[in-house]
Parts: structure tokens; C-alpha cells; sequence
């Protein structure tokens, strides 16, 4: 089968490797989308702090945003999952630790993490293999072309609710990319007014699409100012800034990572009573995103831009924009195509 694997810093091939095997308590994956995302490209260009930390190291199979379907189980595997449409958790913890015993697995020490961590192949393939614990079952409501949006949206999810996002409460979003406009998204279904401000007017207008307030390069200043701010760039500058402009009693919440380090001052958040929260992966919002995104309350077709084959997912990491692409930031891989 198919594979896209990363050899070294800027340089890439797709492989005809060996099919993977359901192992005991793993399924094997028919895969149908594949998103790529900003931990792919810093991955494409060497820059993921894994690198550096030992936790990753090249050739790499990436590839955590997927959907497929169960084509083979392993021993010990419920056989009723056979044809079921699906797709997974990124993080895999041992199960055993204190960490993972109290619900936040995502942040086991001795986790793997889809395409990312540890050695795991990701699913940017043909065929991918999962310990079949990690699944999230996918209703029909959310087709393939979609099923991809699940995890991005799962982390948008947390950061909404890591908001408070809730009818009336002003909030603005700093970086316009996936996760800045689900966040949008998520965070319009509980009724915030939702403000953005990003660098590209491709995704300026593609925010004002699907209906925020504003959008822009500046920030608006509005009297009783924002309740929630968030950080979804790769800018170091930003989070100082939301420290200044949040109201009093405020949140903060920070999911955007930057290989320098953002410097805030924590005697502003004692002075103005502010809750700060950072969000590593989307795992405990699985669950909810696929219930916002098969019930239509999140509609996340707008941010793709466009679906491309295996064979043009090099160049596309490279910089060349896919021909017909539109506004939105998440490029799809259909790995058959
Ligand atoms: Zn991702
Ligand atoms: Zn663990």
C-alpha cells in the first residue's frame, strides 16, 4: 500500500510499503480522509519540538486526523466493528498510570501519540492500524469528506468550552487557521459574539462568512471589553497581549505553540482575577465534537480547502497552494485519489 513518509527535514516520498496487521486488540483502518495540520508541517520542516526532545525522529508516517473504516479486527477485538465508519483519539496512553486512571490519558508520560509521537505510523496511508480502544464511531450524518474535522474539532471543542463561551460573552480568537475558525464555530453555537483577528485576508473573509462579529489584521476595542481571548497562532507576541486586554475575571486560553517561548506576566493574572488554560489535545472532546458536527450545530465544510491525492500532499507541504483551492485552511488527503 500507499504511504506519505517524511525522510528528513524538507524531503519526502510516497512509499509502497507493507500492508499493516491487526494485532491483538488493534483494528485495521480502510482510510478515507486524512487532514494535514500545522504539527505536520512542522514535522515537514523539522521545527516540532519532538524532534529535539527525542520523542520523534525521522523517516516519519504522519497523519492524526483521520476517518475510515474497520476492515479487520484483531484478537480480543469486538467483531461487531467490522464496517463501522470511524476515527480515533491522536493521544494513547498506557492505561495504567496515575495520569491515565484519572481521565486525562492525553497526558500519560508514556504515550503515543497518531503520527506524532513515540514511532506510532500515522494514517496518512492507504491503511493504518489503531489499538481499538481509541476509537470514536462516526454517524452517517458526518460523511467522509467531513469525518476528518472530527479531531481538529475535538480540540476547538475544548478550547470553547475552556472559554466559558456562552450566550452574550464577547470573545475573541487571535489566528484565523482551523482551529481559530472551529473555535468560531463552536463557540457561535453557545452564542457568544465571536471576534477575530488573523494576518490573511483569504481567512478574514472566510470568518466573516460564517458569521462573526468582526474580523480583521487590527483589533476592535469595544466597551466592556473581551470575557475570553484566545490564542490559535504561532505567534509568540500574542499571549502578553491577551493578558493586557482581558476583562477582569476573565479566561484565557492558549492552544497555539511557537518554537521560541511566550512570555506573560502572572502578577496580571493575580491583579485581574484571571483564569489561564492551556489545551494539549482534543481527546476529551471527541466525543462532544461529533455530536456538534452530526447535529449541523457545527458545520465545519467551509474551512476545508481542498481535497488532494497522495501523490500532490509533498508538494502541497512545500508551499504550492492545491489548483482550485478555496479560502478555507484545512487541506484533505483522500490517500484512494
Ligand atoms: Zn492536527
Ligand atoms: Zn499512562
Amino acid at each position: 500500500m500507499k504511504a506519505f513518509v517524511i525522510t528528513a527535514p524538507n524531503t519526502f516520498e510516497v512509499q509502497d510499503v507493507a500492508p499493516p496487521i491487526a494485532g491483538p486488540g488493534d483494528v485495521l483502518i480502510d482510510i478515507a480522509r486524512v487532514g494535514i495540520c500545522g504539527t505536520d508541517m512542522e514535522y515537514f520542516h523539522g521545527s516540532m519540538p519532538y524532534l529535539a526532545s527525542g520523542h520523534a525522529k525521522f523517516p516519519l508516517r504522519i497523519g492524526h486526523e483521520w476517518c475510515g473504516t474497520v476492515i479487520e479486527t484483531g484478537s480480543g477485538v469486538d467483531k461487531s466493528l467490522l464496517g463501522k465508519r470511524v476515527t480515533g483519539d491522536v493521544m494513547m496512553g498506557c492505561g495504567k498510570c496515575k495520569r491515565c486512571l484519572d481521565a486525562r490519558q492525553h497526558t500519560c508520560e508514556d504515550r503515543y501519540e497518531v503520527g506524532i509521537r513515540n514511532g506510532f505510523n500515522g494514517a496518512l496511508a492507504e491503511q493504518f492500524v489503531i489499538p481499538a480502544r481509541f476509537l470514536h464511531l462516526l454517524p452517517d450524518s458526518i460523511e467522509d469528506s467531513i469525518g476528518a474535522l472530527v479531531e481538529p474539532g475535538a480540540n476547538s471543542w475544548r478550547v470553547m468550552d475552556a472559554a466559558r463561551a456562552a450566550k452574550g460573552k464577547r470573545i475573541l480568537i487571535w489566528g484565523t487557521g482551523t482551529i481559530g475558525l472551529l473555535t468560531a464555530q463552536f463557540a457561535m453555537a453557545e452564542g457568544a459574539i465571536v471576534h477575530m483577528i488573523g494576518r490573511e485576508e483569504a481567512t478574514i473573509k472566510l470568518a466573516l462568512d460564517i458569521g462573526v462579529a468582526s474580523a480583521g489584521q487590527d483589533l476592535e476595542v469595544f466597551e466592556g471589553g473581551y470575557d475570553a481571548i484566545i490564542d490559535a497562532t504561532f505567534d509568540p507576541t500574542v499571549p502578553p497581549k491577551m493578558v493586557d486586554l482581558v476583562e477582569p475575571g476573565g479566561r484565557l486560553v492558549f492552544i497555539g505553540i511557537d518554537s521560541n517561548p511566550a512570555l506573560i506576566d502572572s502578577r496580571q493574572l493575580v491583579l485581574k482575577d484571571v483564569t489561564a488554560v492551556g489545551i494539549l489535545s482534543g481527546s476529551p472532546g471527541l466525543a462532544p465534537s461529533i455530536e456538534y458536527i452530526s447535529s449541523g450545530r457545527v458545520d465545519p465544510r467551509p474551512i476545508i480547502g481542498a481535497t488532494i491525492g497522495i501523490s500532490e500532499v509533498g508538494n502541497v507541504m512545500s508551499g504550492t497552494r492545491p489548483t482550485n483551492a478555496g479560502a478555507g485552511p484545512k487541506i484533505l488527503v483522500n490517500p484512494k485519489q
